[in-house]
């Protein structure tokens, strides 16, 4: 019997497909013959073949994104070399634009686009051995009103254990030369009451985290607020997640999202610059003023956990420039910052400015800066250790007061820039560095660096580590530590912990 495998190696085992949710939902009678198989990017691929191949598919559809890209080329290499008659069809965003970056020609179709209809009529002509004649299918948009969508294909070990993904609406009407949404400009909704209705039984299921991937959330605001109206009539605790556009908050919107309980609503909130002329060079619609007046409300009148996003690498933004967005950011707002590497990816305008402004990317995944005329490669490389380190020990939630002593009386970047240099030079890697170990650096660097009082840093690191419980206090501590500090009885909710620890400053 003909069959199909969908299948996609995720970055995590806590992310789902939801694209091959959509796919398996719009199948229609080839469901019965489908299944779904999700990995992980770390899994090793001739195992996650064996899998694949164990119950002899005639076709593997395959889900190519930034982060699996090299790995679904091994696999599918894999599987052509010992299944050779298994047809191999690839979709995702990492194949739906021109260049391909990784060499694909082993699969047999390639399915640009959103593929809920085209995937579907594809394996039919397959399975009735009338093949198309073209390797490349461009897919028409779908009618989002009319597909089926994929929430009962969350399995119970999804809603136990997974961050369960959900949307209401594609595409962003926005320009940003960067982002691959801005390819796809007319924003196109589902049908709310269905949304609604499938929420209602995710969350009957047990479902409590929902992370919403729709571009623009506000935009729309009588369905943001038909959205939020859902989750305000549930009892906490819950965690929803939603992309915003800065500029956009009408007042019934800002009434909703005050109703919130603290580290119930997370809004990623796309900065990006606040650099006007790099925003307008890069045809990013920048209204600072309505920002900042925006965050700010969010921040001192709402509970929301927010989470602002800064590139860096724009074609002409200088570090001067990143240094001001983020001196201005730390001040507007106690926001998680994620600090972004600019990406060239196919099918964005990015490329436009690669002469004018010298940019250099790498040509593997996922794509990143490597220098430009303003920022050097060795900068660029300390740069990325900032970013690092700055969520290691800024937006974990960690060291909420402790970080703040890397600037007293100077400014964020600054205070901040001077201790990645020194941590590097002390760790000589950003990664798998254990939490006691990032203590005592950070113990170090305060106290034999900028000779703070040992007792005062001690006290406040110690303040910061025990917010989690159970968590002992490092013996390097112990000894410095003037304050007797009262363990926390509660317990950080597993389903909201980094954005309960962000949130206690
Ligand atoms: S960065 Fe955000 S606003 Fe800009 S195009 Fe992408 S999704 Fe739209």
């Amino acid at each position: 019997m003909n069959s199909i495998i969908l299948t996609t190696l995720n970055a995590k085992y806590t992310h789902s497909a939801i694209g091959l949710r959509y796919l398996y939902a719009n199948l229609r009678e080839l469901k019965s013959v489908t299944a779904i198989q999700e990995y992980i990017i770390t899994d090793h691929i001739n195992e996650v073949a064996e899998k694949i191949l164990f119950s002899k598919p005639a076709l593997v559809g395959v889900g190519v994104y930034i982060w699996n890209v090299c790995e679904s080329y091994t696999l599918i290499n894999v599987i052509k070399k010992v299944a050779p008659e298994t047809i191999i069809v690839l979709g995702g965003p990492e194949v739906s634009h021109f260049p391909f970056r990784v060499d694909f020609s082993l699969a047999d179709f390639i399915i640009q686009g959103e593929g809920e209809n085209s995937f579907y009529s594809l394996c039919k002509t397959l399975f009735d051995k009338k093949p198309p004649d073209k390797k490349i299918i461009k897919s028409e948009y779908p009618d989002l009103k009319k597909i089926e969508l994929p929430y009962d294909f969350y399995t119970d070990e999804d809603v136990l254990n997974r961050v369960i993904y959900v949307e209401a609406s594609r595409g962003c009407p926005f320009t940003c030369e960067f982002c691959l949404s801005s390819i796809d400009k007319i924003v196109r909704e589902f049908d709310v009451d269905l949304i609604l209705s499938g929420l209602s039984k995710l969350w009957d299921r047990g479902v409590r985290k929902f992370k919403f991937i729709d571009r623009t959330f506000n935009l729309d605001t009588k369905i943001s607020n038909r959205i939020l109206d859902f989750f305000l009539q549930k009892e906490p605790a819950y965690f929803i997640h939603f992309e915003v556009i800065p500029e956009h908050f009408p007042d019934s919107l800002k009434e909703r999202i005050k109703q919130f309980p603290p580290a119930s609503i997370q809004l990623e909130i796309g900065i990006q610059t606040l650099n006007p002329k790099t925003a307008k060079n890069i045809k990013r619609k920048l209204n600072f003023e309505k920002t900042k007046q925006n965050l700010q409300f969010l921040d001192k009148e709402t509970n929301a956990h927010l989470h602002v996003d800064l590139i860096i690498g724009l074609p002409g933004d200088r570090i001067e420039d990143f240094a001001g967005n983020l001196n201005v950011l730390t001040a507007l707002s106690n926001a998680e910052i994620q600090l972004g590497i600019l990406k060239k990816l196919s099918g964005t305008a990015i490329g436009r400015h690669d002469d004018e402004y010298g940019m250099v990317y790498s040509d593997l995944p996922p794509y990143e800066i490597l220098q430009n005329n303003v920022i050097p490669f060795a900068l660029m490389q300390e740069m990325k250790r900032f970013a690092r380190f700055w969520d290691l020990v800024y937006n974990s939630g960690n060291f909420n007061k402790t970080v703040r002593l890397l600037w007293e009386g100077e400014d964020v970047f600054k205070g901040f820039y001077s201790f990645s240099q020194w941590v590097y030079s002390q760790t000589e890697t950003t990664w798998k560095i254990s939490l006691s170990r990032l203590a005592e650096l950070l113990f170090k660097y305060l106290t034999e660096v900028n000779n703070k009082d040992k007792a005062v840093v001690a006290n406040v690191i110690v303040e910061d580590l025990l917010i989690t419980q159970g968590r002992k206090i490092p013996a390097f501590l112990k000894k410095n530590v003037s304050v007797v500090q009262e363990v926390k009885k509660e317990n950080i909710r597993k389903i909201n912990s980094r954005q309960i620890k962000h949130s206690e400053k």
